[in-house]
């Protein structure tokens, strides 16, 4: 069996920073509960991307939640959210008995389309959030998303989750909105095992989130809540792998970006394949390289035709990872039910697409490998 290769992996820096602060915590027995670690890592990510204030968080997802709770979300309201994305942009808005309306991409960004947006706006006047994707470190169209939120007075979250470290017109995305998300799962960019991180310049915003996170104990010494809590907050000993995560988050971003550029120099130009849009406003993480498979090009016929299914297949059976496109949320079936503004982008999107092995441990072997199986089914059909 050939050497794993995986889709993206979790990548400590080499020079054991994260190790450092995990001991630290450790010599000190700031295990548990906040600590140092989680005050600083809140600190550098929110200078990193240009954010008065941040609370470390156990996921991405309770980001997400926070976020909701901290707009005003409750029973009833409804929230626009990108429906090309993960179930974990979606979620929380049912966790807030909230309902949501999913808004199609456009090819441009794969991101929110701004005129779905539009149109959302007058069928729904009354809308309290919106939430935007910056999928696999591609950013949304932000001017044109923040001025509609503005025109309309609606809150604007941005689940950054796959974009730590993208840039959009020289700005860091997750702090465009009012509300910014970032998450350290396994397979993102930077990763503390498990872990999110909650951006905001709405200081007393975010204190009230640290509040709440911590099951909304009120000031006494007994144990008094007088608003429903959760237990959402990062330990410290995760915490200290987010602050070394984060000294070689640029490090990753230009491996990522080499890992893409690769990709394009030697697939580019093989019929029917598109790689994701880099508009000039736009400096990605490039977190994973995806394309898109055109099927309909003038010279092959329809059983040569090459599906994002046959590489993935043919991935595996030399033990490679890859990835389908997020199936939009309007196509699953716990969300189905709920309405769903814009054309067919984002499915076809879905249909088309693929998530290229982004793993930064990979080295330029390994790259040849997966080109060549890819390469050796394009000479065969
Ligand atoms: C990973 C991810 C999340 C959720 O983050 P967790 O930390 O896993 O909870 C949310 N949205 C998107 C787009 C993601 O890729």
């Amino acid at each position: 069996m050939s050497e794993k290769i995986y889709l993206a992996s979790p990548h400590m820096s080499n020079e054991g920073y994260e190790k450092e602060y995990v001991k630290e915590a450790f010599d000190t027995n700031w295990i548990a509960p906040l600590g140092k670690n989680v005050n600083e890592f809140e600190n550098e990510l929110a200078a990193k991307v240009g954010s008065k204030s941040a609370a470390a968080l156990v996921s991405g997802t309770a980001a997400i939640h926070m976020a909701l709770k901290a707009a005003g979300v409750g029973e009833g309201d409804i929230v626009f959210c990108q429906s090309l994305t993960f179930s974990a942009t979606a979620n929380p808005i049912i966790y807030q008995n909230a309902i949501p309306v999913f808004i199609d991409s456009n090819y441009e960004t794969w991101n929110m389309d701004p005129e779905a947006l539009e149109e959302a706006f007058v069928k729904y006047p009354d809308v309290k959030a919106v939430i935007v994707v910056h999928l696999y470190g591609l950013s949304a169209d932000m001017d044109k998303i923040v001025q509609l939120c503005k025109k309309h007075n609606v809150v604007l979250i941005e689940d950054a989750a796959e974009s730590l470290g993208t840039t959009y017109k020289g700005k860091y995305t997750g702090s465009f909105g009012d509300y910014g998300i970032f998450s350290f799962n396994g397979n993102k960019i930077i990763t503390t095992s498990g872990g999110g991180m909650l951006v905001s310049d709405n200081e007393e915003r975010i204190a009230k989130v640290r509040f709440w996170a911590t099951q909304s104990r009120d000031k006494a010494r007994h144990y008094q809540h007088s608003e429903i809590g959760f237990n959402y907050r990062m330990s410290n000993i995760v915490a200290g792998i987010g602050r070394g995560q984060l000294k070689v988050l640029d490090k990753r971003v230009a491996k990522k970006k080499y890992i893409f550029e690769y990709y394009k120099r030697e697939l580019g130009n093989l019929e029917g394949i598109e790689f994701m849009p880099i508009n000039e406003w736009n400096e990605p993480n490039y977190w994973l390289s995806c394309i898109t498979i055109n099927n309909c090009h003038s010279e092959r016929s329809e059983e040569s035709y090459i599906s994002p299914l046959d590489i993935m297949e043919a991935l595996e059976k030399d033990n490679i990872e890859s990835r389908p496109i997020w199936k939009p949320m309007h196509l699953q079936p716990f969300f189905e039910k709920y309405d769903y503004i814009g054309g067919d982008v984002s499915e076809e999107l879905f249909e088309n697409g693929i998530c290229l092995p982004s793993d930064t441990k990979m080295t330029d072997q390994d790259l040849d490998r997966i080109i060549g199986i890819i390469k050796k089914l394009w000479n065969e059909n």
